[in-house]
Formats: structure tokens, C-alpha cells, sequence
């Protein structure tokens, strides 16, 4: 339905509901192993829930400062500072938002208007595409290319044109687990050079990489850093989806406009849990071995479907596996995967959702930040299909 009572018209006629909503109810509905949206089923740190507690009895319950507290932007410049060498000034290059997400529409909000090309690549996180066109603008399609996922730069070098605004990056990537590499970045920085282009972001896994590969942050790249806006996401880095505290790193004048926007949208966060991630920051070691704990639960998960007819796609980040079906059955991704979560239980994600024509590769994404016993479960299904 595109008109609604009246001469009110839908922004996003064809827009179906998030696949992670959809599948996770499909999981509930059926009693079925959730591995299909991505959120972790382990406890978060009882010292972090311990001091949202105490700032809530300190008092600290009313609204923050518009764009965050400053004792939690102190923290993450001091962390992107010792991280990626990143300079970014606390009080007008750092903003606290609800979750990644609002970091995403408000960046696309503040920068994209009517008829603003915007690259993306596919498969893609599903907000980008019905962010960008709610803003008027129009998506140019890059896709990643098998079998592991890379950027083809010559077919990023066509897609640009004099009206090419934004470019939009995700690394590690959300579903299918590839990082982008310093040849990627420095091809990213000879294509931008000389252009008004701004350069998105989306590091929300930048702890979760595996394998001894270096986060190549766009903060790390000064020539593109000075065009960008880097989102961050606390959601994933304390295990602590529901908390929906995020964060966006640009230079003073495209965090300007962001800030006009975000203003209006959420004014400011969740106030005790900035205080808390604040002082939980100050311990690195609250962070810094991410990449090996998920690194073990991906290899464990990988040591149970060793002996499955699925073929193991290498995911280098996230918390993401791509398994690949094709031996098993021919089915499409989004049938397979609604079948396997009825009759078999197991609820995962097809990637097909990614890409605007529904590619179909027979590929599926399965979360592994569970608990041992559930990988166990999981596993145990995925051997038997
Ligand atoms: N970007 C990507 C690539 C993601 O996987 C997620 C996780 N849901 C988000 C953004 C949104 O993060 P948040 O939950 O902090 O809004
Ligand atoms: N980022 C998570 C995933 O990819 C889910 C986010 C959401 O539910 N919107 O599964």
C-alpha cells in the first residue's frame, strides 16, 4: 500500500521489515536455536551493569549534554588516539548516539539531499539503502566480489561521477565477515583525492578481527579522516546490544551539521550508561581482547561443523559465518533458511536480503557469539542437514 487515507505518501513504498526482526521472530515462533540476528547470549560484565547502577543511585538520571558527556568523549578520543594515532578534538569532533544506527541516519540525514549519489556495497548492512533513498538520494551499486568478498576499485572508479556524495564502508563486514585492507584504503584515498566525497564508516566491529589483521580505521588515514564520519558501536564491544549506545568521530565542520540533526532526533542518550562505559573504558582490558575471544568462539563453531555438508566461507571479523549451502540443496536462501528454522530449528539469516536484486549465492549467516552449549546445539543440527 502506497497511499495511506489522505494525499500522505509512504517515503519507502517497497521497504520490507528488517530481515533481523523477521527472522528472530520466526526463531521465537518455532522454538528454534537463534543464530539469525546478531547479538550475543552470554551475560555482559556484572562490574560495568554494576556501574550503571551506582551512577543511577549517584543521581545521574536527567538528560546528558546535547552531544554526550564529556568524560566518555574524553575516553574515546584518548582511545582512537592510542589505537589508530587518530587525533580527534573531545568537544567538536566526538558525538554520543543512540546506537550506530542513529549515527548512520543522522550522517546520511545531515549530508544527503535530493538526487546525491551514494555508493554502496553489496551485499550491504540493510539500513544504508532505505536511509539514503529517505534523504532523496540514489544508490550506486558496487558489489563485493567472490569468493571472499573483495572491492573491485576499477568498478568503484565508474561509479563515481560529479554527483557522487558519499561513499559507505563497513569493515570488518556485516554479513560476510571480510576487512578491508591498507591497499583498499590507500585505492579509497587516490579515488577521494581532490573531491568533495565524504567517506561513512561503519566500524562497529572494529574490535572483532581475527587472524592477526590490523582494523584498517579510516581514522588511521588522515587524507580520509579529514572527509569522513566514523561510527562506532558499544553495542557490540561490551556485548551489549540492547544498550543501544553508539558514537560518530568527523572534523568540526561535517560534525556540525550532524550535530543540527541530531539534536532534533534524540537531543542526547541514555545518561548513567555513558557515565558507566566512561569509566569502563579506562581499563583497556575491558576491550582490547575482543579479537581473541570471538576468534576462539569462530573456531570452535568451525571445529563442530567440520565434518557438515556446509562449505565454510573465511570470515576474518564480526561475529558473523557464512556458510555455504550448495552441496545440500538448491532451494533459495531465504527458503532454505525459513525451513531450516521450522523443521530443523536452527534460525539464520540469507544474504540474499543484502543485495538489492536478491542475489543468490546459497549462502547463509550464522551468528557464533553464543555461548559454548549453543554453538554446541547448533552445530549438532548443521551435521545433520
Ligand atoms: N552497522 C552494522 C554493520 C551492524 O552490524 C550494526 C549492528 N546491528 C549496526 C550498524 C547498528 O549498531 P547499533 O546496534 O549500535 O545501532
Ligand atoms: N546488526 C545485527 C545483525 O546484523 C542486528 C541489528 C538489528 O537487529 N537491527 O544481525
Amino acid at each position: 500500500m502506497d497511499k495511506f487515507p489522505g494525499s500522505i505518501r509512504s517515503k519507502l513504498q517497497k521497504q520490507d521489515t528488517s530481515i533481523f526482526a523477521v527472522m528472530s521472530a520466526l526463531a521465537t515462533e518455532h522454538n528454534a536455536i537463534n543464530l539469525s540476528q546478531g547479538f550475543p547470549d552470554f551475560d555482559i560484565s556484572q562490574k560495568l551493569i554494576g556501574l550503571v547502577h551506582d551512577y543511577m543511585l549517584k543521581g545521574k538520571n536527567q538528560y546528558s549534554p546535547m552531544v554526550g558527556i564529556p568524560e566518555l568523549r574524553e575516553q574515546i578520543a584518548l582511545k582512537v588516539d592510542k589505537i589508530y594515532g587518530a587525533k580527534y578534538d573531545r568537544d567538536k569532533e566526538i558525538n554520543i548516539t543512540a546506537g550506530a544506527t542513529q549515527a548512520l541516519h543522522t550522517a546520511i540525514a545531515a549530508t544527503i539531499s535530493e538526487e546525491d549519489e551514494v555508493i554502496v556495497f553489496e551485499p550491504a548492512y540493510d539500513a544504508y539503502v532505505p536511509l539514503i533513498k529517505l534523504h532523496g538520494g540514489i544508490v550506486k551499486f558496487a558489489e563485493l566480489k567472490l569468493p571472499d568478498y573483495h572491492i573491485d576499485w576499477q568498478e568503484v572508479k565508474k561509479l563515481l561521477s560529479n554527483r557522487t556524495r558519499m561513499i559507505i564502508l563497513n569493515t570488518p563486514h556485516n554479513p560476510t565477515g571480510s576487512v578491508l585492507r591498507p591497499e583498499d584504503m590507500k585505492e579509497l584515498a587516490k579515488i577521494t583525492a581532490n573531491s568533495d566525497i565524504i567517506i561513512l564508516s561503519d566500524e562497529v566491529y572494529e574490535h572483532l578481527i581475527f587472524d592477526q589483521i590490523q582494523h584498517e580505521s579510516v581514522c588511521r588515514y588522515p587524507e580520509l579522516a579529514k572527509r569522513a564520519f566514523v561510527v562506532g558501536s558499544f553495542g557490540k564491544t561490551f556485548h551489549a546490544t540492547g544498550w543501544k549506545t553508539g558514537f560518530v568521530l568527523a572534523p568540526e565542520k561535517l560534525m556540525n551539521e550532524f550535530r543540527k540533526i541530531h539534536q532534533f532526533v534524540v537531543f542526547a542518550c541514555n545518561t548513567p550508561i555513558q557515565y558507566a562505559i566512561a569509566e569502563f573504558l579506562t581499563d583497556s582490558t575491558n576491550y582490547e581482547d575482543l579479537g581473541k575471544f570471538y576468534q576462539r568462539k569462530r573456531d570452535y563453531f568451525l571445529k563442530l561443523i567440520a565434518d557438515s555438508r556446509f562449505k565454510v566461507i573465511p570470515s576474518h571479523g564480526t561475529y558473523f559465518q557464512l556458510l555455504d549451502y550448495s552441496n545440500i540443496t538448491d532451494e533459495s536462501e531465504m527458503d532454505f533458511a525459513i525451513r531450516m528454522t521450522k523443521e530443523f530449528k536452527l534460525a539464520s539469516i540469507p544474504v540474499s536480503v543484502f543485495y538489492h536484486k536478491k542475489t543468490d549465492n546459497k549462502v547463509l549467516r550464522f551468528c557464533f557469539a553464543k555461548k559454548e552449549n549453543t554453538l554446541e546445539r547448533a552445530a549438532e543440527i548443521l551435521c545433520r542437514i
